[in-house]
């Protein structure tokens, strides 16, 4: 690091003061924006790019329900109703391999504006929140980045749904993130145009891959329960391992493999995850461009490979890549509770659950599928920081250890947690409650009203 400068002091002007402040707005953000405001709190809800919606819209992570069979019992609630709305205003497709809607993460954009305005939630986007404003060990609101220059946002509760938990860290709360080596490896995600969908389909049904096919190298090594072996997955390898043998791309890309989303009859194919980038720290602005740069690389590689290994993919060409990496694993907050590999293997129960999701996990080479009716509870405590009052944090970095990260990162579980931050931020303010004493079951009773699954 070459030196360091002293920033000058400077005073920011007060652009906006709100109830309940949530600031980034994927699965988590955004149900809890609906949430509060359902409640009755005014709400405003902040992100840094110029839509809502976080991975689903801004990565392209389009698969909110891939988990979901016969057997699987579901939180309902909001998660639940961005699935049916975006179904409803045309802007999901079937998934491959669920019973579930595939987002359609570009028009998803306009469905969340339109949840937004209807719930009566201030948009703030375009704005990067940079540094909470902590007074007397509380949170008062945030400090933003824009091209209106630097503002402020007053708030008597804030929800951090950044995914990274950076408004938590900057505020003292204790965090903590896998070593760089062992954090879920990070995508460059992207869609292709011009696909022939009954040429591509018939490949797929002429040779079905399975989870078992997922096995073949160290990566994609997977434990599970044996019950998911033999279910179909739209997985691709096949094509990548040819192109490599055939010299068309370089040697070190035999990592290519992974899932696709859906295809639609105009030939787009979308939700094409597979590029897996290491030792990418989603906290890092460096790992990022690396990151970024690399797997557009590879991804083109992808393409390539794709248009001369698999079939009806001949003419298809990039549709686009997401707007930003996808990153799956940063920090996580130590809660009042922090979730356990145990909780959401062994159907955990808690008194003060926010919602349940069904025994789901995915990541750090597990995988296990909701096909028998198991499921867990989350409880509110975890997502309540130590050290900090009057913030409250929902989504992927609520608190827990790997194995439940791999669980809760899910972005229905997000909701799930949404959900819960959202209707607590909403009741702490109307008992005047910190959330370290809340009546938890008035959060519950609001929770039921909404249409949340409890247990
Ligand atoms: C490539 C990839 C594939 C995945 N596949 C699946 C899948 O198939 N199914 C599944 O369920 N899950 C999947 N996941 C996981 C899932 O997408 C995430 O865990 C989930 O979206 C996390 O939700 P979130 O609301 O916590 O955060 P995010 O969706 O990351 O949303 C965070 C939001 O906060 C905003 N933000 C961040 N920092 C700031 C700041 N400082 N100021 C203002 N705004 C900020 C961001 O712009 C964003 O809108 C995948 C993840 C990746 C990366």
């Amino acid at each position: 690091m070459p030196g360091q400068i002293q920033e000058a002091a400077r005073s920011v002007d007060v652009v906006h003061e709100t109830d309940v402040l949530v600031v980034g707005s994927g699965p988590g953000g955004l149900s809890a924006a609906l949430a509060a405001s359902r409640a009755g709190a005014r709400t405003t809800l902040l992100d840094r790019y110029g839509c809502f919606g976080g991975n689903m819209t801004q990565v392209g992570v389009e698969s909110i329900g891939w988990y979901r069979h016969e057997q699987t019992v579901e939180a309902d609630g909001i998660g639940r109703e961005l699935e049916d709305r975006a179904a409803a205003m045309g802007a999901a497709n079937p998934e491959s391999q669920s019973l579930s809607q595939g987002i359609d993460g570009e028009r998803f954009k306009w469905v969340a504006d339109v949840l937004v305005e209807e719930a009566g939630i201030t948009p703030f986007l375009h704005r990067l929140a940079v540094q909470p404003i902590v007074e007397d060990g509380a949170i008062r609101g945030v400090i933003t980045e824009s091209k209106s220059g630097r503002e402020a946002i007053l708030a008597k509760r804030v929800v951090d749904a950044t995914g990274d938990a950076d408004m938590a860290a900057r505020a003292g709360a204790v965090v903590h993130k896998t070593p760089r080596e062992e954090m879920l490896a990070a995508s460059v995600m992207f869609s292709m145009s011009g696909v022939n969908k009954r040429k591509f389909l018939d490949a797929v049904k002429a040779d079905p891959q399975t989870y078992r096919d997922w096995a073949g190298n160290a990566e994609w090594d997977i434990e599970t329960t044996g019950k998911e072996d033999e279910l179909f997955s739209p997985f691709l390898r096949k094509p990548f391992k040819r192109a490599v043998e055939a010299g068309l791309i370089p040697e070190n890309l035999i990592t290519f493999a992974g899932t696709w989303g859906t295809v639609t009859d105009q030939g787009d194919l979308t939700y094409l995850n597979l590029i897996h980038l290491s030792e990418i720290d989603g906290t890092s602005a460096d790992d990022l461009t690396r990151g970024e740069i690399e797997g557009r690389q590879q991804a083109m590689f992808a393409i390539k490979a794709l248009r001369a290994y698999m079939p009806g993919c001949e003419d298809a060409k990039l549709r686009n890549f997401g707007m930003t990496i996808g990153i799956r694993d940063t920090r996580k907050i130590d809660a009042l509770y922090n979730l356990t590999g145990e909780d959401v293997r062994e159907q955990g129960r808690f008194e003060d659950t926010i919602g349940i999701f069904p025994e789901f996990i995915d990541g750090y080479g597990i995988l296990i599928l909701p096909t028998t009716g198991r499921y867990y509870q989350v409880p509110y405590r975890s997502l309540v920081p130590k050290g900090v009052g009057n913030l409250i944090v929902a989504g992927r970095s609520i608190g827990g250890d790997k194995v439940s990260h791999a669980s809760t990162r899910n972005m229905m579980c997000c909701t799930v947690s949404g959900q819960g931050a959202g209707v607590a931020a909403a009741i702490s303010l109307q008992t005047d409650q910190p959330f370290d004493r809340l009546d938890v079951p008035g959060v519950q009773a609001e929770l039921r009203r909404q249409g949340v699954r409890l247990n």
